[in-house]
This record gives structure tokens, sequence and C-alpha cells, in this order.
């Protein structure tokens, strides 16, 4: 991209995560200096005579929002009421994955997406491609061309799903070689690839095994989903007959470690929560997806209790929204509903540097402070109640959406949308 505009120096009012514990610091009127390759510098308490107007009148600055997972080729199909989850898979998802053929359909819908997640203040996603390399061509070309962080690849499905919607172990990894080979570390690591078995049961062992062997070989994030419908469980269970759990078939293939990044979590024993802390292995929480496909809870508590990274996604399109923030909203009607509430400033910090964490990209993502990059977003701040409180700011971030708009978004000092 060329045409952005680049900031070096932003004044306003600034919310941002502390690096590791889960509250927020606030900077009533700072000046956020910037270089030109978008790194933070310095950040300072603005002058009474500052000459630098704020950049956003009226709205907050935080660090851009973190999906961490979501689905390119369901960016049509956000909303199609067939659930539950293997009944929507068959009905809504794979007949639109198989369009994706279409290199025409795949370059529209790859624009709608991008656009959507910049209009929501997303700045890094973790996203699921199809199975079709040259749709997820396509999407790379969109993610780098948009300005958007992105770690992505190809779903991998071999089994268990329509023939237009497979690919074969072999020739899948081999187009998986080509697009790290081509595309992993892009524009300073802006684009990364990642290897993606859709979950166990759309996998034969070969696959998954190859998968896992290639995320640790290269580095590479490996996401899939696990434990998001008890017939899920049940179906996974007997296609890899003699494992004791879920989380047991992605450890015995080699796809459980620090780089795995697992969406759902709902239904897991202690033990697959005490493994899940062992080994290090980080989570995507997707509640408004859980509440749509009537999958469950998962016990967030839980998991930040042990420490896990975690971030939120969307889950488009079984979550019906791109907003990270509605999502941030839904995490906390589901923390109530396991009777273990999370606070709006923990889930604000798990939107955004929780998300970074999860991502393994924590040490340039995620706050604002000298040594990361600039990677922002300005909210609108609605009139607050009853006072302009911090706590009102961050309910008001969390909650009212419609009052609070998202004004710019930037990445690496590049203003994606705004003035
Ligand atoms: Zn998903």
């Amino acid at each position: 991209m060329t045409d952005a505009r680049s900031l070096s120096i932003v004044r306003g009012r600034v919310l941002t995560p502390a690096p590791y514990e889960r509250k927020l610091v606030e900077w009533p009127d700072a000046l956020v200096e910037v270089d030109a390759d978008g790194r933070i510098t310095a950040v300072s308490e603005a002058p009474a005579d500052c000459p630098v107007p704020p950049t956003w009148p009226g709205a907050v600055i935080v660090p851009g929002l973190v999906d961490t997972h979501l689905h390119f080729p369901q960016t049509r199909i956000l909303g199609s009421a067939s659930g539950p989850l293997l009944p929507w898979l068959e009905t809504s998802v794979f007949p639109e994955e198989a369009r994706f053929d279409d290199p025409d359909h795949a370059a529209a819908v790859a624009r709608e997406m991008c656009r959507a997640l910049i209009e929501q203040g997303t700045t890094l996603a973790g996203i699921y491609s199809t199975a079709h390399p040259q749709a997820t061509e396509i999407l790379l070309t969109a993610l780098e061309d948009g300005g958007l962080r992105a770690v992505t690849g190809l779903t991998l499905m071999d089994r268990n799903a329509p023939p237009a919607n497979r690919l074969e172990a072999v020739e899948a990894m081999a187009a998986s070689d080509a697009l790290i080979e081509r595309w992993h570390g892009r524009d300073g690591g802006r684009i990364r690839i990642s290897m993606i078995p859709r979950f166990a049961l759309s996998c034969t062992p070969e696959l998954l095994r190859e998968a896992g062997r290639r995320s640790r070989e290269h580095d590479l994030l490996l996401q899939t989903h696990i434990s998001e419908n008890r017939d899920e469980i049940a179906q996974t269970l007997a296609a890899f007959p003699g494992h004791r759990d879920y989380l047991s078939v992605y450890e015995d293939h080699d796809c459980a470690g620090p780089r795995t990044l697992l969406a759902h979590c709902i239904h897991f024993s202690d033990d697959e929560w005490a493994r899940m802390q062992a080994q290090d292995i980080a989570v995507a929480h997707c509640p408004d997806s859980n509440f749509f496909l009537g999958s469950g809870c998962m016990p967030l508590r839980v998991a930040l209790d042990r420490g896990l990274r975690v971030g939120l996604g969307t889950d488009v399109g079984a979550g019906r929204t791109f907003s990270v923030r509605r999502v941030a909203a839904a995490a906390y009607d589901a923390s109530l509903l396991c009777q273990a509430m999370v606070s709006p400033e923990e889930l604000l910090w798990l939107a955004t540097r929780g998300g970074a964490q999860a991502m393994r990209q924590d040490d340039r993502l995620g706050c604002i402070a000298p040594g990361f990059d600039a990677d922002l977003v300005a909210i609108d701040v609605p009139p607050l109640h009853p006072s302009p409180s911090r706590a009102a700011l961050i309910d008001a971030l969390v909650f009212r959406h419609d009052a609070g708009p998202v004004r710019a978004t930037v990445v690496r000092g590049r203003v994606l949308r705004g003035a």
C-alpha cells in the first residue's frame, strides 16, 4: 500500500494495557511520537502550551484490536441461522466455501472482509481461508494491499467434507510450502502464514502430523478448533479411536504446543485445562459465535486464572459481527453465565494485549509505549454517565458501540481509515 498517510506524532487521550498485568493505564492528554518505521519512540504528557492539536478530538486512543479467529470465506454467510455446529457446516458453510474456486468471488469477498475489519478497528487478525490455494493467494494480496496485519493460510481438509472443499494432504502441503516461501514474514512480519487444520474431524492423521511438523520447523502459528460442540467431540473420538479426550488427538499428532491457538475450548475437562497450561497453548475465545450456534460458554475465568494466553475472536461467520468490541461484550455476558465475572477492563485488555499474546506478537503489539509498533484505534467517546470517569469510559468502549464508533484505524503509523 502506498497512498496511506503516515503519522509522526499523535496527541490525545490514551488508554493502554499494561504489558503483563490485566489492567489499563490512562494518559489524559498524551503525545505519542512515531518514527518512520511506524515504531513508537516516546509517550509523554502534552505540555500546557503544546502546539500539536488533538489528532482525533473527542476520541480515545487504544491499541489496535486483535481478532484472533475468523473465517474469510464466511464473510457473506454471517448470520446464517442453521446451527448447531455440524448441520451449520453442511448447510451454510461448505456450499459457500466451495464458491472460492472462483477467483472473482474470492477477490470481491476479500475486499469486503478487509474493509469490515478496518471499519471495526481490527489491526491484526487470525484468518482461516479455504482449501483453495488460488483464493488464499488472492486473500493475501488483499491483506497486503489493505495494510492489515494477518496470520492466515489454507484451511486444511482432506476428509469428512464435500470434494469441492477438500485438498489431499500431499497437494495441501505443497501449496502450503509455496505460501510459506512466498508470503511468510512479508513487509516486516505484517503478513504471516499459519498452519490451519480446520479441526481434527476434517483431517487425516497424516495431514495433522504434516501441519504440526511445518508449524514447528518454520515457527508458524497453528490454528484450529476444539471442543466446541458435544456431537463434534463424540464424532472426533470415534474418528480417532484410542484417544482419551479431544486435546489428546492434537497432542498425539504434533499439533499441541506454544505455537498452537485453539478456538472455543468450551467442554474441556480439568485435565485438558491443566495440559493446556502445561503446554502453553493459547485460546481464541469466541463467545458471540458460541451463543449463535448454541455451543455453550467457555469458562474464561478458568483460562485466565491458569495464566493461559487468551484473545478474543469474532469467529465470523458463526459470529455475527466483525467488531471485537461486541465480542468483548458477549464475553462479559458469557462470564456471568459461568458465575465468574470478567471485568470490562480485563476484556479490553484481552481485546488488545491478550490477542497479541495469543498470536505471539506481543513483543511489538498491544501496548502504546516506546518500542511497540504504532497500531492504534481512535474511538469516539459518547457522553458518559454518571461522570466522565475512567470506569465509565471503559464501560462505554465495551458496551456502547452504537454511540462510540471507530473514528480511525492505524497500522504501524499508517492511517488505514479516518482523517
Ligand atoms: Zn471458527
